[in-house]
């Protein structure tokens, strides 16, 4: 569907080479021209060879026809594609980007737990993001600033939000005494308060890890869920607790509030009702409900090992053993004893929980988008962090042909781009290979595409992306890093001021 702005942009373009083609399209000079490459476009179904030109940081012309460009590059034998959007990652610099963007990644957004403080980081990011980033409103810590007593832990995060030197880990740690606590009516609505005032600082709906506040008040979800509904942004949710109990209270919630719901991971959420699941947010589309969800391509999970996932009875309830525990920070796996010396210290551990079929089921789900919910950069950290996107191209498209490749990339491009169009307008213009769409691109090849970080040998970048754009500039060329050039753009929801 061509929206209004989409439109007008294409006018204009359309207009522009109107009046070059009085001196012949062959005169047309561009910035850069992809030469003979397969282009795909998941919104039109193009899937030909084609020429492309660019223009300063837009896709100003596709055709059969040969284009001149100060820059040319042949990309025959390759896949033209949208650059990769990633919903879900936890990574909040260049060290993770950079894995991204040999995954194919042009656009990473924290919208799971989103980010406090995030006028502060959006400004540390600011000429310095290799990928477009941007994050939701962190619910957790709107309503910890909720709380009274808490100033102190407050302001040290605002100052390291200021260093550039936040992350998830101490953000976790901070509110993790108060994670639990009801909060009075006054602090719920002050918590409220909170949440909009943050979506005025560029917000990309709310985050609502509920997993990790999963005593938290059913009101007080059920009323977050109120104020999103009101003022129509998108919730992300990680459920309260991984059984289908909480997709249920989740979805109710959505339904009841009308509120826009995406249930992120819903893998490691479903376990074994993986199909329960996924019916269940294919029914409440087609009862025109405004839920969608995800997964990444992996049969392990991953979090923080004092998170409350592990509170008493966690190997009934994951159907797994301490040994099924991997330490991210030496890859060893878990005993009894290493389990409680490591909960009571705190680390990131990967939890091998998910059988194969589980998640095949997951990624042949018409609807479903890939998003890797990439971690924090470790050595060791779970392979998803860097090979989520290669690895469907790899594995579920060409070895094990699970789907097809033009539908792959429809769940990691138009999918993700059309989730957050209502919230983040400028994203019409992402996550297609159109006229007047941004050029943010991933050239790969789709007969050698796959992922190499692995649980045994930790990161590594993905093999098969040749090419990145991102906003008309190269940021990766014949797979290599381009260096010194940081084309990330903000993304913003709509409330920003
Ligand atoms: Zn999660």
């Amino acid at each position: 569907m061509i929206t209004k702005s989409f439109y007008s942009v294409f006018l204009f373009l359309a207009a522009l080479c109107f009046c070059n083609s009085a001196i012949g399209q062959s005169n047309m000079e561009y910035d850069v021209v992809l030469m003979g490459g397969h282009v795909m476009d998941p919104e039109t179904k193009l899937d030909a060879i084609k020429n492309v030109g660019i223009i300063n940081n837009r896709i100003a012309q596709i055709s059969s026809e040969e284009l001149n460009g100060k820059e040319m590059i042949n990309v025959s034998g390759l896949v033209v594609a949208p650059g990769f959007i990633d919903l879900h990652v936890h990574g909040r610099t260049n060290k993770e980007q950079e894995y991204q963007l040999h995954d194919g990644v042009t656009t990473a957004l924290e919208l799971e737990w989103g980010i406090e403080n995030l006028k502060e980081w959006y400004a540390t990011r600011n000429s310095r993001a290799l990928i477009n980033y941007g994050a939701s409103v962190n619910w957790p810590f709107e309503r910890f600033k909720s709380i009274p007593g808490q100033e102190e832990s407050v302001n040290k995060l605002h100052q390291a939000s200021i260093r550039g030197e936040s992350s998830l880990e101490l953000l976790m740690n901070t509110i993790a005494p108060s994670a639990n606590d009801p909060l009075t009516d006054e602090e719920l609505n002050k918590t409220l308060d909170n949440i909009k005032a943050t979506l005025n600082e560029g917000g990309i709906g709310i985050g609502a890890p509920v997993g990790y506040l999963p005593e938290s008040n059913p009101n007080e979800l059920y009323q977050v869920f109120r104020l999103a509904s009101e003022l129509n942004v998108p919730v992300f949710s990680h459920v309260r607790k991984p059984d289908i109990i909480s997709i249920q209270e989740t979805i109710a919630v959505a339904v009841l509030t009308n509120a826009s719901l995406h249930i992120v991971h819903i893998n490691s959420m479903s376990l074994e009702n993986i199909q329960l699941s996924l019916d269940m947010v294919n029914d409440a589309q087609n009862r025109g409900f405004d839920i969608t969800t995800e997964l990444y391509p992996y049969t392990a999970a991953s979090t923080a090992i004092q998170s409350a996932l592990f509170t008493e009875g966690w190997q009934d309830r994951l159907g797994i053993g301490y040994d099924d525990l991997q330490w991210v920070a030496t890859g060893e796996r878990l005993t009894k004893e290493t389990f409680q010396k490591y909960r009571n210290e705190g680390g990131i551990v990967i939890i091998h929980m998910m059988k194969p079929e589980w998640i095949e089921a997951g990624i042949a789900a018409p609807g479903v988008m890939i998003a890797s919910d990439g971690m924090p950069y470790a050595e060791m950290a779970h392979p998803r962090t860097a090979g989520t996107f290669s690895r469907v191209l790899g594995k579920y498209v060409r070895e094990e042909k699970v789907i097809d490749l033009m539908d792959a990339i429809e769940k990691m491009t138009l999918l993700p781009a059309k989730r957050l169009e209502g919230i983040a307008p400028m994203m019409r213009f992402k996550g297609r290979m159109q006229v007047g769409a941004d050029a943010d691109i991933t050239v790969f090849d789709p007969n050698t595409i796959n992922d190499r970080a692995t649980f045994e040998g930790g990161l590594e970048f993905s093999e098969g992306i040749e090419y990145v754009l991102v906003n008309g500039q190269f940021i990766l060329k014949n797979g290599k890093i381009v260096s010194d050039t940081f084309p990330g753009q903000p993304i913003y929801g709509r409330y920003k001021k």
